[in-house]
């Protein structure tokens, strides 16, 4: 039987940091009318609203499997798995940030338009077009909250690269095991867990 005690104990020690972002269906979408307004809503990505439950702790580690390709024969790939703390219940097309991690993005953006497309960007390493290296602070600043980044010399005319840094987000595609239960004495639950994925669950 699983003692939540002793779980917490291990997971604040081998635990992570994550930002959780709970998904809700956007109102933009009445069932009753079957009108769908998605495509002009401004509220929502993609019909779901994502709102900030603040920082937890979880267990996120690499779990890798053999899946049986009817070409390639066995191939191996890995997958993250998070693990909740108590407390996080988590749900099919939640986001979560990894918070103490990092990843590398290259990526292209438009004067006028200019926002780092990761939601947690930690640092901008290279900004340049195909002839020119910008130089941050005498020809760019950039703002890690509003994700924007703001000229201060002419700079790019139009389309340029941005090399940066950013806190990795994920989807969490579901439970792999039963639902929580009770666990043990006491009022604890069992904790959850389930595959990130990069993309979205569909559907
Ligand atoms: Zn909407």
């Amino acid at each position: 039987m699983l003692n939540p005690a002793a779980w917490r104990i291990l997971n604040l020690q081998s635990g992570e940091r994550v930002q959780w972002l709970k998904a809700m269906p956007c109102d933009c979408y009445d069932p009753t009318a079957n009108y769908d307004a998605q495509r002009s809503c401004t509220n929502c990505d993609h019909g779901w609203v994502y709102r900030d439950q603040g920082e937890q702790r979880a267990l996120v580690a690499e779990q890798r499997r053999h899946i049986l390709n009817p070409e390639l024969g066995w191939v191996q790939f890995s997958e993250l798995k998070l693990t909740t703390l108590e407390g996080m219940r988590i749900g099919t097309g939640d986001k979560v940030v990894l918070l103490d991690r990092t990843a590398l993005a290259r990526e292209r953006l438009h004067r006028g338009a200019d926002t780092l497309p990761h939601l947690y960007p930690v640092e901008v390493l290279v900004v340049a077009d195909g002839s020119t290296v910008y130089a941050a602070g005498s020809d760019y600043r950039v703002n890690l909250t509003t994700r924007a980044v703001t000229w201060v010399t002419a700079g790019p005319d139009n389309v340029y690269a941005v090399e940066y840094t950013y806190r990795p987000e994920y989807w969490f595609m579901g439970d792999d095991l039963r639902p929580q239960r009770p666990a043990g004495l006491g009022d604890g639950q069992t904790p959850q867990r389930g595959t990130l994925s990069l993309d979205p669950p569909s559907g």
